[in-house]
């Protein structure tokens, strides 16, 4: 560690980033005055500290169940300390930490409510065993990548965040309105001790206008064939889980009978899945495809355009093993769908049974997730993130996005802030689909751009 002339700390060194200085240069004339600053700041350290930081914060496992997040708070209140940012801590349960740090406007009345920068400490359960030589938990740093759970979800968008946030308080930007960083538990199971919890007790204490999370990121090949597309996720899709049960009557499985209730079953389920839902695009997924006209086929562009359902489990059988020459009186499944926004809940439950075209089964409604609220995206932020982004990677297409999962932004959506998610990297495929599952990690190339979006997107919406 040095400490430069201005008197902060940071780490010195040098480690191998890529360069967009030139390009820049170049672009430095177009940007407001308050941008202009970021000349002075030496980035290489930026960076440096950036990856140092997010490794140390992989070590602390903070795997969902149980969800412990003590260490990692520890861990972010000791640097939000130590830079002279106070720190607001709530411990709602076991374990359960929330936090957030607050850079004031320089008004005494600020223009405009707070940007608050949100991510979770908490990630999903790693099988060690299916990592090879690396340690989840270890912060690895090798072939250019920073390797571990939670590198990308979400440790990895927290340090970015973090770096831009410290970076706006080192250079005392002058702020007309507040920028708060919170880190919170739970996410993973949905957040009731985490986000949840504080949009539920403490949100006046937030308020925020807008509120940057995770979601949305670059790719080459996920959004469209060999065109580098960012995604900044306004919503986004709402979850309803359903139980299929078949009842029949059990006999020998020597003679079938024409009750036996998994026929029923899979029949049904077999109507059900041969015929997809025509789903009405949301206006997202329309402007999506005039923007990027035809979408690659992957999993991803289907769960973003449409209504889907998996089905993930059947049941049925009787003793454990399932003895094979029994017929069993009841068989069961289990269907996870996902509406695009605008679909009305209901009206899809109906739609699902008049599928499965068996007016003998019963169709339980296990979970109905709360409606997805969409964020517009004609706005000062979402305009300041996707510029930010062309001016370091001239090439993309920003286009705002479904994702196909849940975040911690939709309750903040429900209370009137305007959420938008993005991780701002170029991310290959493999490295997307790492997320919640194996070798998980980002490139390192990326960090310095990613903290640069950022800041900027930051300077140009709260600076004076
Ligand atoms: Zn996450």
């Amino acid at each position: 560690m040095s400490i430069p002339e201005d008197g902060v700390t940071v780490a010195s060194g040098r480690i191998a980033v890529m360069r967009t200085r030139m390009l820049l240069l170049g672009l430095v004339f177009g940007l407001t005055a308050a941008s202009a600053r970021t000349q002075e700041i030496d980035w290489d350290a930026v960076t440096e500290e950036a990856v140092s930081t997010l490794r140390e914060y992989i070590r602390f496992d903070t795997t969902v169940p149980p969800g412990d997040v003590r260490g990692s708070a520890d861990f972010l209140q000791e640097i939000l300390e130590r830079e002279g940012l106070p720190v607001t801590r709530f411990e709602p349960g076991p374990g359960k930490v929330n936090l957030f740090a607050r850079i004031e406007s320089a008004t005494a009345e600020p223009a405009h409510k707070p940007i608050l920068l949100l991510h979770h400490m908490d990630v999903v359960p790693a099988d060690a065993s299916r990592w090879g030589d690396v340690d989840p938990f270890g912060g690895e740093l090798s072939d250019g990548y920073i390797w571990g759970r939670g590198a990308m979800d979400m440790k990895g968008t927290g340090t970015m965040h973090l770096m831009a946030f410290l970076t706006l308080k080192r250079q005392n930007v002058a702020l007309d309105r507040d920028v708060i960083l919170m880190a919170v538990a739970d996410e993973e199971i949905a957040g009731p001790l985490g986000a949840r919890y504080m949009v539920d007790n403490h949100y006046d204490a937030l308020d925020p206008e807008y509120v940057l999370d995770e979601g949305g990121f670059g790719s080459r090949e996920m959004y469209a064939e060999d065109k580098l597309v960012f995604s900044i996720s306004v919503a986004e899709k709402q979850v309803v889980w359903l139980k299929i049960r078949a009842e029949g009557v059990s006999g020998h499985g020597s003679q079938p009978n024409a009750d036996n209730p998994n026929d029923r079953l899979v029949r049904a389920l077999g109507r059900l899945l041969d015929a997809p839902f025509p789903s009405s695009p949301s206006p997202v997924v329309r402007a999506l495809r005039e923007t990027l006209g035809t979408l690659a086929e992957n999993k991803f562009t289907n769960a973003i355009q449409n209504t889907t359902l998996s089905l993930t489990s059947l049941q049925s059988g009787v003793g454990s093993p399932p003895k094979i020459n029994v017929i069993p009186s009841v068989a069961e499944a289990t269907i996870d769908c996902r509406l695009i926004p605008g679909t009305d809940a209901s009206e899809f439950i109906e739609e699902v049974k008049a599928g499965l075209g068996d007016d003998g089964l019963t169709v339980e409604v296990a979970l109905v997730g709360e409606e997805s609220v969409v964020t517009p995206h004609d706005t000062p932020l979402y305009r300041a993130l996707a510029s930010a982004i062309v001016r370091h990677n001239p090439e993309a297409t920003v286009v705002a996005s479904l994702i196909p999962y849940g975040t911690d932004s939709n309750v903040f959506r429900h209370r009137g802030a305007l959420s938008y998610g993005l991780l701002p990297m170029v991310l290959t495929a493999s490295i997307v689909s790492s997320m919640h599952s194996d070798a998980e990690r980002i490139p390192v190339s990326e960090v310095e751009k990613a903290i640069r979006i950022f800041y900027e997107a930051l300077i140009q919406v709260a600076g004076t």
